[in-house]
C-alpha cells in the first residue's frame, strides 16, 4: 500500500443565500442564508479532497456553523499525518479529539472519502459498497401553505417527473389535515407522500389531525413530535407509518429506534449524522432492520449534495425512499460536476472521488489552515 498522508487542511466559509425569500419552519423559525463550511484536505503528494458541512441555521437540530469550524479547529491538528483512506481510523481519531459534535466531523470525513476515491480512481459510491442501477427518485419539498397551493405545487413537481413528495405540516390540526388531503388528492400509482412536521406537533395535535383526515389517505408521518417520548406515545395510539428525521442523529439513536420499534424508517442527513463513514453504518443498520431510508442533508451546496448522491446510490431500491436535492434550497453554486436531475431522478457520476470541482473564486481565501 503506497503512502498517503494528510499534509494540510484548509477551511473555507461561504454564505449560501436561500433560493426563496424566507424559509419558514414550525415554531416561528426563519432562514434567509445558510453559513456553509467547505474544507479541503491536501495530501503529501498533492491530492485534494473536499467536504462540506452546512447546518440548517443554529436552531433546527443541535448543530451550528460556528460549531462546525470550532470543532474542526479541535480535530484537524490530530489528523495531520494520518492516511485518509483508513476512514474508520480517521473517525476514531476524530472521536478521541472531540466527543460528539458530528456536524463538525462531516466535512473532514467526506473529504477523506473524496481522497480515497481519487487515490484509487473510483467513485465514492463504489467504495461505499458498490453502485446499484437505481435511478434515484428526488423528493420534492412542498413548504407549508394553503392546501390548494400545496396541491398545485405537488402537481408542478409531478409534471417534471417527481414521484416522492415531502409535504410540510405543523400548524393547526384542521389546517394540517386539509394540507395533507389536498396534497395527496391527485396521487398517481407509484407516488409516495411524506407529511413532515419537523417535530412541530404535540401528541395531542397529531392525534387530532389524524382523526380529521378522510379515511384511506396514503402517506407516512415524518418526525411528528420533537422528543422521543412524545413520538413513542403517538406511536402506541395510531397505525400511521412513522419515520424519524431530526431524532435519528447517530448510530445509537438508530439502534434505539429499532429496539423500540418506534418507526418504519428514518432520514440520514449527512452533516447531522457525521459524514459518509457513519452514514454507511446507519445504512447497514437500517437495511438489516428492513427500514426505508431517505438520504439527504440538512441543507448545503454542490459538495454536500455529492455525498448524498454517492451514499444513496448504494442502497438497494427496496430500502431507498428517495434523495433530497439540497442544492435547490440555495442560490449559489460552489462546485461543478455531473449531478443533473433528469425527470425527477439522479444517478451518481463515474468520476473518481465525489466528482466535484470546487469553484475557487466562490470559496476565496481559507479562513483557517492546519498543517
Ligand atoms: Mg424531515
Amino acid at each position: 500500500m503506497s503512502v498517503l498522508k494528510i499534509a494540510r487542511i484548509d477551511v473555507f466559509q461561504v454564505d449560501l443565500p436561500y433560493s426563496g425569500d424566507v424559509y419558514r419552519l414550525s415554531g416561528g423559525r426563519e432562514y434567509r442564508t445558510f453559513d456553509a463550511t467547505i474544507l479541503r484536505i491536501t495530501t503529501q503528494n498533492g491530492l485534494e479532497g473536499w467536504g462540506e458541512s452546512t447546518p440548517f441555521g443554529a436552531n433546527y437540530v443541535a448543530a451550528h456553523a460556528l460549531g462546525v469550524r470550532s470543532g474542526i479547529a479541535e480535530i484537524a491538528p490530530s489528523l495531520i499525518g494520518l492516511d485518509p483512506r483508513r476512514v474508520d481510523r480517521i473517525n476514531d481519531a476524530m472521536d478521541i479529539a472531540l466527543l460528539g459534535h458530528e456536524h463538525a466531523k462531516t466535512a473532514l470525513d467526506v473529504a477523506c472519502w473524496d481522497l480515497f476515491g481519487k487515490s484509487v480512481g473510483l467513485p465514492v459510491c463504489e467504495l461505499l459498497g458498490g453502485r446499484t442501477d437505481v435511478r434515484m427518485p428526488v423528493v420534492s419539498s412542498i413548504y407549508m401553505g394553503a392546501p390548494d397551493d400545496m396541491r398545485r405545487r405537488v402537481a408542478e413537481h409531478r409534471a417534471i417527473g417527481y414521484i416522492c413528495h415531502s409535504v410540510k405540516i405543523g400548524g393547526e390540526p384542521a389546517d394540517d389535515a386539509a394540507r395533507i388531503a389536498a396534497s395527496v388528492a391527485d396521487k398517481k400509482p407509484g407516488e409516495y407522500f411524506i407529511a413532515d412536521a419537523n417535530g412541530g406537533m404535540t401528541v395531542e395535535t397529531a392525534l387530532r389531525m389524524l382523526r380529521l383526515l378522510p379515511p384511506g389517505v396514503d402517506f407516512v408521518l415524518e418526525q411528528p413530535c420533537p422528543t422521543w417520548r412524545e413520538c413513542m406515545s403517538l406511536r402506541r395510539r395510531t397505525d400511521i407509518p412513522i419515520i424519524f428525521d431530526e431524532l435519528a442523529m447517530s448510530d445509537a439513536s438508530i439502534a434505539q429506534l429499532i429496539a423500540d420499534d418506534a418507526a418504519e424508517g428514518f432520514s440520514i442527513k449527512i452533516s447531522k449524522n457525521g459524514g459518509l463513514t457513519r452514514g454507511r453504518r446507519q445504512r447497514d443498520i437500517g437495511v438489516a432492520a428492513g427500514y426505508t431510508v431517505t438520504v439527504m442533508d440538512t441543507v448545503g451546496s454542490d459538495i454536500a449534495f455529492a455525498g448524498v448522491v454517492h451514499l444513496g446510490q448504494t442502497f438497494p431500491e427496496r430500502y431507498l425512499r428517495c434523495v433530497l436535492d439540497c442544492r435547490k434550497l440555495v442560490s449559489l453554486r460552489t462546485a461543478d460536476g455531473e449531478f443533473e436531475v433528469i425527470e425527477g431522478r439522479i444517478v451518481a457520476p463515474n468520476t473518481p472521488g465525489l466528482g466535484v470541482t470546487p469553484r475557487l473564486q466562490v470559496l476565496r481565501e481559507p479562513v483557517a489552515s492546519y498543517s
